[in-house]
């Protein structure tokens, strides 16, 4: 037998993990990595924060799991403050992100046939989106790389490409339920949404009565420095996803809508045997109290700031393998000379100068540190990075 007991479908590098202090990780053979991935954004309070860790202890401790048959004192308290603090006014806790994006579909779908018009299925997405892995998610994207093999493919999807309003614009038909985009493509490269296009798609939206979905899974929940990526560009979705940051590494995403985008969701309709467990909401309260303090965004934005600044500084010196920064907040991409390749930057900086960094499309490196991360880890990641730089011969360099 060949096939690893673990399913082989990651390409897994050399360092394994097996402890994490604030913004580093130690692996088994005691390397001590600077952590500018966090889990893919996920680990938004670094790794082992003391009121993250105690929470989810004393909440294992009294009560881990019941049913979504019982009333659910936890999964209200957090639910009214996310309302509080967004656009929505009634969330839907999943385990992941890709299972909030289902959601979002569903929520989209069924609006329309509530209002009687359950032909308005098709969703609207966009070229190097990333939406997860459910057959639904992949469906929701047109990368042959998600898709290839795994056909039939949900139908009721259509694609334009990103920041292109008129291109979206055009698909739209009777057969149109809304538009679902990310606010910042994560994985297709850091790609902002210039304000024009959301705006657009938003001014559509309400002439057309369709929905606007926002995947925030991973712009969303303080990287950017504000709570959600949408604040950045003074719209609002109807219907929207988040994962990664909010449960700080506990699994947990969420569904977001108003009442309206939700009228469709009533009992019977949706359900998770785990979505939404005392643990959950423990994980996620404790990461709220973290992120909704006095100062916490506003430290985002300036690090995230200084970051940028630093990295523009950087590039000049390094312009063999640096082309630009792009991106929002503490989440930036790094753009590579055509030729470099990402997935060989990262490995590179990683065993030869224990920094963690993630690839992306469009030749883009990802730097998604803790949202935690101080000056000093801004310094000491410019270090790395310009000593990666200084020695990295891309292989592919002619
Ligand atoms: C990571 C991601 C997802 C999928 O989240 P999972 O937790 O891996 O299912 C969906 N959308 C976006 C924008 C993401 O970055």
């Amino acid at each position: 037998m060949t096939i690893t007991p673990l399913m082989p479908v990651y390409p897994r590098c050399g360092v394994r993990p097996v402890r994490g202090e604030g913004c580093y990780l130690i692996s088994e053979d005691g390397g001590r990595y600077l952590d500018m991935a966090a889990g893919i954004a996920v680990n938004a309070l670094g790794h082992g924060h003391p009121h993250l860790v105690q929470a989810i202890a004393d909440q294992a401790a009294t009560l881990m799991h019941v049913s979504n048959l019982y009333g659910s004192p936890q999964g209200e308290a957090l639910a009214e403050r996310i309302v509080a603090h967004s656009f929505a006014d009634t969330v839907f806790f999943t385990n992941s992100g890709t299972e909030a994006v289902e959601c979002a579909i569903k929520t989209a779908r069924r609006y329309h046939y509530a209002n009687g018009n359950p032909q308005r299925h098709t969703i609207i997405t966009f070229n190097n989106a990333f939406h997860g892995r459910t057959m639904g998610a992949i469906s929701a994207t047109n990368q042959p790389k998600m898709r290839d093999g795994f056909e039939p493919l949900l139908p009721g999807f259509a694609y334009a490409p990103f920041n292109d309003l008129a291109a979206a614009l055009a698909l739209v038909d009777d057969h149109t339920a809304g538009f679902m985009v990310e606010t910042i493509q994560g994985e297709g490269g850091v790609s902002v949404a210039t304000p024009e296009f959301l705006q657009g798609l938003r001014q559509a939206c309400d002439a057309h009565g369709l929905l606007l979905i926002l995947d925030e899974v991973q712009c969303g929940y303080g990287r950017t420095g504000k709570m959600w990526a949408y604040e950045h560009y003074g719209i609002e979705p109807d219907i929207m996803s988040v994962a990664k940051g909010i449960g700080g590494g506990f699994p947990l995403g969420a569904c977001l809508a108003t009442e309206e985008a939700a009228k469709g969701m009533v009992i019977g309709t949706h359900g998770s045997t785990y979505g939404g467990n005392p643990l959950a909401m423990a994980a996620g309260q404790a990461v709220l109290d973290v992120m909704l303090a006095d100062g916490f965004l506003d430290h985002v934005a300036t690090m995230g700031e200084r970051l940028r600044g630093a990295l523009e500084q950087l590039i000049p010196n390094h312009d063999h393998v640096f082309e630009g920064v792009r991106g929002k907040g503490l989440m930036l991409g790094l753009k590579l000379k055509a030729g470099v390749e990402p997935r060989e930057f990262v490995a590179h900086a990683r065993d030869n100068h224990n920094l963690l960094l993630v690839a992306a499309g469009e030749n883009v490196v990802r730097i998604l540190p803790p949202l935690v991360i101080e000056d000093e880890h801004v310094a000491e990641c410019i270090e790395k990075l310009s000593d990666a730089a200084r020695v990295f011969a891309p292989a592919s360099d002619d």
